[in-house]
Parts: C-alpha cells; sequence; structure tokens
C-alpha cells in the first residue's frame, strides 16, 4: 500500500485554461512531487470558438470534443462531475459525479478554471425561450431546431405559422452572437435549394444589439465589413435594440417591433461560474477578484483564471484592466498558473501573468470573415484563411486537426445534407438545462458540508 502522502492540486474545468495547466503539470511536475485531479462534467475539452460551425452543420460535433485522455503522460485522476462548491477554510471541493453523488474532495492546491455561463437579464420570458451557445449540446440543440423549423414550414399550409417558423433572432452583437447569426443564416439559405415550396423572401434573421457597434473590440471599419456582409446576405442587423419580451411564438424588441418567432438565440454575454460565488471571496464583475499571479489574496494555494476570473491586464497600462474572457488568455494563463504551482509547491518566486492581445478572428461562414492579427485589419478569404489557420492551429491534438480540417474540405466539397438527428427532441431545452446553473450550492450549504464527518464518502444528492 502506498503510504507517502503527495500534495493535492486539484484543477476543476477541463476547458481552454483547466487543460492547458494540467497538461503543464503532467509535463514539468514528476509523479512523486503532486497528485493531480481534475473534476470535469465531460470527458473532452471543448473547442468553444468553432460551436457555431457545430450549429451550422460544417463541423460536427464530435470534431471540437477534444479528448482529456489522449495524452502521452497523461496521468491526471478525473472525476467526472462538476464542483458545487469550495469550501477555502477547509480546503474542501463539493463536488456532483454525473451519477448525482455529492463528494467532498481534499486539496491542498486548487486552480478554479470552470469558465463562464450565459449571461442573462431580467426580462421577461428570456430563461425559459431563449437558446444559448455555450456548450456543445447546445449547439447540436439548436442545429436540429432550426432545421425542424424549415420541416415543419414546408408542411404547414397556414401562412402566419410559416413566417413565424421562418424568423430567427440572434441576440448579441459580440463575435459569439455575429458567427453565430451569420452561420445559421448560411445554414438556412444552402438548405433553401432542398425545400423547393419554401418562399426564400419569408426566411429572416435578424442580429439585434444594444450597443452602437457590432464587435467593437475589432475597431469601425472592421465592424461595418462584418455588418456590410450580412446586410448583403439579408440579416437585419439592428443595434441599439434588445428584447422587452420573449414567448414561445414571438419576440418583442425595445423599439417596439413584435417578430413572431419560435427561435431566440441569446448571445448577450458571460457571467463567471456560478461556483465563484460559492466561496464568498471578493469579485470584479462577478470574476473571482486574483493577483496577476492568478492567486486568491488571503488564501494559500488557491488560483483561479480563465473567463471564471478577473487577471489583471499587465499588457495594458490602464489602472483596474482585467484579461478580457477569451481562449486567447484562457490557453495562455492555464499554462502560466501550472508553473506558479510548481513555484509554489517548491517554495519558488511566483510570475505574473502578461500577454499582449494577439488581436480576433471572426468567421462569417464559406468565403466571408473578417479579422485583425496584430492590429492587421483583413477581410474577406485572406481573413477567413487567419481565422481558420488560426483555429485549426489552436487545436490541441493532432487527431482534432485532422478531423476539422477533413470536416471543413467535406463540407467544401459536398456541401449539408440538412438532417435532423432528433437526440435531444422533447427534451427541456432551456439555458439552464444545458448550462446547469441551478445546480450550485449557497455558501452555508458548501460550508456545513465541508465541516461533516472528516470521511463523509459519496451520499446522494
Ligand atoms: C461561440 C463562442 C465563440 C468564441 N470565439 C472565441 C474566439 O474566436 N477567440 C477567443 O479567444 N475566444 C472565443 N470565445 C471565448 C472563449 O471560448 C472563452 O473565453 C474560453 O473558452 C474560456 O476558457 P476557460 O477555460 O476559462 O473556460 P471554458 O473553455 O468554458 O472551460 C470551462 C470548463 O469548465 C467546465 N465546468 C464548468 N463548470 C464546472 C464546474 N462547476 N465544475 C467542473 N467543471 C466545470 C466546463 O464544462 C468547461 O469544460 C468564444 C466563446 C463562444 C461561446
Amino acid at each position: 500500500m502506498d503510504t507517502v502522502t503527495r500534495p493535492r492540486i486539484l484543477v476543476v474545468g477541463a476547458g481552454f485554461a483547466g487543460v492547458g495547466c494540467v497538461r503543464r503539470l503532467e509535463r514539468k511536475l514528476s509523479p512523486d512531487e503532486a497528485d493531480v485531479t481534475l473534476v470535469s462534467p465531460t470527458s473532452y475539452q471543448l473547442y468553444l470558438p468553432l460551436l457555431p460551425q457545430v450549429a451550422s452543420g460544417v463541423l460536427t460535433p464530435q470534431s471540437i470534443a477534444v479528448s482529456l485522455r489522449r495524452s502521452k503522460r497523461y496521468r491526471t485522476r478525473i472525476i467526472p462531475g462538476g464542483a458545487i462548491g469550495v469550501d477555502l477554510k477547509s480546503k474542501v471541493c463539493v463536488v456532483r459525479t454525473i451519477t448525482d453523488q455529492l463528494v467532498n474532495e481534499r486539496y491542498d492546491y486548487i486552480v478554479l478554471a470552470p469558465g463562464s455561463v450565459t449571461r442573462t437579464f431580467d426580462i421577461p420570458g428570456l430563461t425559459e425561450h431563449a437558446f444559448g451557445m455555450k456548450t456543445l449540446a447546445e449547439a447540436a440543440y439548436i442545429r436540429d431546431h432550426v432545421i425542424s423549423q424549415l420541416d415543419l414550414a414546408d408542411a404547414s399550409s397556414d401562412p402566419a405559422e410559416r413566417a413565424a417558423r421562418l424568423q430567427f433572432v440572434v441576440v448579441g452583437g459580440g463575435y459569439a452572437g455575429t458567427e453565430t447569426a451569420a452561420c445559421l443564416q448560411k445554414l438556412t439559405h444552402a438548405a433553401l435549394h432542398r425545400y423547393p415550396n419554401l418562399d426564400p423572401k419569408l426566411i429572416k434573421w435578424h442580429l439585434i444589439d444594444i450597443a452602437p457597434k457590432l464587435m467593437p473590440e475589432l475597431g469601425d471599419k472592421l465592424g461595418r465589413s462584418a455588418q456590410e456582409v450580412l446586410r448583403r446576405r439579408g440579416v437585419d442587423v439592428s443595434l441599439g435594440v434588445s428584447i422587452e419580451k420573449a414567448g414561445p411564438a414571438e419576440v418583442t424588441f425595445t423599439d417596439g417591433r413584435v417578430v413572431p418567432t419560435h427561435t431566440l438565440i441569446w448571445t448577450a454575454g458571460v457571467v463567471a461560474s456560478p461556483l465563484i460565488a460559492t466561496m464568498g471571496a471578493e469579485t470584479v464583475r462577478g470574476r473571482l477578484a486574483v493577483t496577476a499571479e492568478m492567486t486568491l489574496p488571503g488564501h494559500d494555494g488557491v488560483f483561479a483564471l480563465g473567463d471564471a476570473a478577473a487577471v489583471p491586464d499587465k499588457a495594458k497600462d490602464e489602472e483596474g484592466a482585467v484579461c478580457p474572457p477569451t481562449a486567447q488568455h484562457a490557453m495562455r494563463q492555464g499554462k502560466a498558473v501550472a508553473d506558479n504551482v510548481i513555484a509554489a509547491l517548491r517554495s519558488e518566486p511566483l510570475r505574473p501573468y502578461v500577454h499582449k492581445d494577439l488581436g480576433l478572428v471572426v468567421d462569417l461562414g464559406g468565403k466571408d470573415a473578417v479579422s485583425k492579427p496584430l492590429g492587421i485589419e483583413l477581410r474577406g478569404l485572406p481573413a477567413q484563411v487567419v481565422a481558420r489557420g488560426y483555429h485549426w492551429s489552436a487545436l490541441r491534438t493532432n487527431v482534432a486537426k485532422t478531423r476539422v480540417a477533413t470536416n471543413w474540405l467535406l463540407n467544401a466539397l459536398a456541401g449539408d445534407d440538412f438532417v435532423r438527428t432528433g437526440f435531444q427532441s422533447r427534451k427541456p431545452a432551456r439555458l439552464k438545462d444545458f448550462e446547469y446553473t441551478d445546480t450550485y450550492l449557497t455558501p452555508e450549504q458548501v460550508r456545513a458540508r465541508a465541516e461533516g464527518p472528516e470521511d463523509p464518502g459519496a451520499s446522494p444528492a
């Protein structure tokens, strides 16, 4: 029996940040220096920036779900489940496993990388009727849903129903919403030749945002170029507009328009995972307030990064600037935090995270894209080559790279068959059903659970 107790490093979340950290720990730590455990509800790392391409059928879901176990140095223990609370005082993380058992996982070092969830507002009907674009299941669901609208409109002889089925609303003019609207509009447009009974003029996509510009981080010119591409394709872009209320068959805009629709996709920003609130620690707009070394002040051995943490942006001169919630930062923070965990373990000095933003790439489907790598403004095919090249090279495994490249080629040559899989039909499809936002404990519940018997073992939820 192994009686040596090694320090326990617990990583929460297997996204860009968590996996970046785990892989680095596996590479740089010898197995007898520490035990590494990863809590993850899925057995893959999701390459989120390509999610709109899954929704539009350019890529299969599996191609952007990168296996957690495919690594030469893989030796991490993976707990299949989600962390639902952390008690910083007793160093316990409460995990709900995928079989709904609650487990107290003790740690010496914890790396919090649970990412973010869709940010919603108090708009009547929003959480009941909107779909998000944050998980693989949501993307696959939306694809089936959009194709089902075409099928239902095709089968209906009621003009009002046809009109409602063929209108689609996307809220959020950031890169996620713009890409989603652009890619899905391409799907419905390409599908038309398989639906000869549908009047193309009835298909209408709306992209709305309360901000006065699309993707302000791209600058005025590129934002306008993206808007022009969408306008050319018939997407109705409304800026300075949001949703007043949402119902099962219509959405009311704040400018008074009532759009009959069964499809409302909500991509108006993200907010840190609800796990952060279970700790009762200081936050900056919901993200855990950490130092530039990604440590939590006043709590030894606690690190946080990615979308869940407000990591100071040392590459900017601005006072109080924090890194934006992007994959670009999360994956680099993952490596940097691993180095700092190792430094803490070896009583060496920690280093601050510094990364100068490399820019943004926005795939609008087909040959359309806008990109701003290293400040250079690109449009059309050159922008698309940069966008796809960037994402392709950022995929972690060669198998994932091959799957994605093959899918792109196959889609370019053979197009889409617009098949509805029906895997998730008749299942609840609200935001909380996909993003599990109602699974977390309150700080008091976490405390009570952590202070329970020393070895409570697994207990049913
Ligand atoms: C549609 C879309 C397009 C985007 N495009 C771009 C882009 O082009 N460029 C860019 O830089 N960024 C882009 N982003 C943003 C980028 O994907 C995120 O900033 C990035 O994924 C954050 O990394 P993360 O590791 O913090 O979180 P994630 O990558 O979201 O990973 C979090 C992980 O934690 C898991 N998790 C959640 N809760 C728990 C829990 N309680 N316990 C255990 N595990 C948990 C999740 O399942 C997930 O695996 C896009 C995002 C979206 C949604």
